[in-house]
C-alpha cells in the first residue's frame, strides 16, 4: 500500500515527466557554482535564488551548515568544476532554537540509550546567532585547505517572512 506521500510522488511525477525536455543536460553545473542552504521546507532555492535546471549544485542540510556540506563541496569543485559558493542561511531557522545538549537529551528520551550512544559526541551544529552563523561558516570555508583560494565565497540570509535575501559576508 502506497502512502499518500508516495501517491503524490507518482502522480506529480507522471505529469512532470510527460512534459520533460531536459534529458540532455551535462553533468557538471553549467553556471559552475554551488549553493549551501537549509533543508527548511519554506525555502524554494530554484525560484528564490534564480537557479534553473542544470545551473548549480544545491546542497541542503539542517541549518545550511558549511561543515556538513564540506564533503559535497569538495566533490562539486574538484570533480565537477564549480568555482563559486553561495552560503545561504535563513531567518526563523530551527537551528537557532536549541543547543547540542538539548538534541542529545531528546534522542536519549525518545529513542533510548543505544541510540544516544550511537550519536555520542555528534555535533548537531546549532548556532545561536543568524548573521554570526553565516560569518562563521564563510570564515570556515575561506580557511579550509580543501577549498581553493580561487573559489569565490559569499554568505547570505534569506528571510522566510519576505522572500528577500540579504548579503552578510
Ligand atoms: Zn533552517
Amino acid at each position: 500500500m502506497a502512502t499518500p506521500i508516495q501517491e503524490n510522488l507518482v502522480k506529480s511525477n507522471q505529469e512532470y515527466a510527460a512534459g520533460f525536455k531536459d534529458g540532455d543536460l551535462a553533468l557538471p553545473p553549467s553556471k559552475k557554482y554551488a549553493v549551501v542552504t537549509c533543508m527548511d521546507a519554506r525555502i524554494d532555492p530554484a525560484s528564490a535564488f534564480g537557479i534553473s535546471l542544470g545551473d548549480a549544485h544545491v546542497i541542503r542540510n539542517a541549518g545550511g551548515s558549511a561543515h556538513e556540506a564540506l564533503r559535497s563541496l569538495v566533490i562539486s569543485e574538484q570533480l565537477l568544476g564549480t568555482t563559486e559558493i553561495l552560503l545561504i542561511k535563513h531567518s526563523g531557522c530551527g537551528m537557532l532554537t536549541f543547543q547540542n545538549q538539548d538534541a542529545h537529551g531528546v534522542v536519549a528520551k525518545n529513542l533510548g540509550a543505544q541510540a544516544e550512544a550511537e550519536l555520542e559526541g555528534l555535533d548537531f551544529l546549532p548556532f545561536p546567532d543568524l548573521d554570526q552563523g553565516v560569518k562563521d561558516d564563510v570564515t570556515f570555508l575561506k580557511g579550509s585547505k580543501a577549498i581553493p583560494d580561487s573559489v569565490a565565497i559569499s554568505g547570505w540570509v534569506y528571510e522566510v517572512e519576505t522572500g528577500k535575501v540579504r548579503h552578510v559576508a
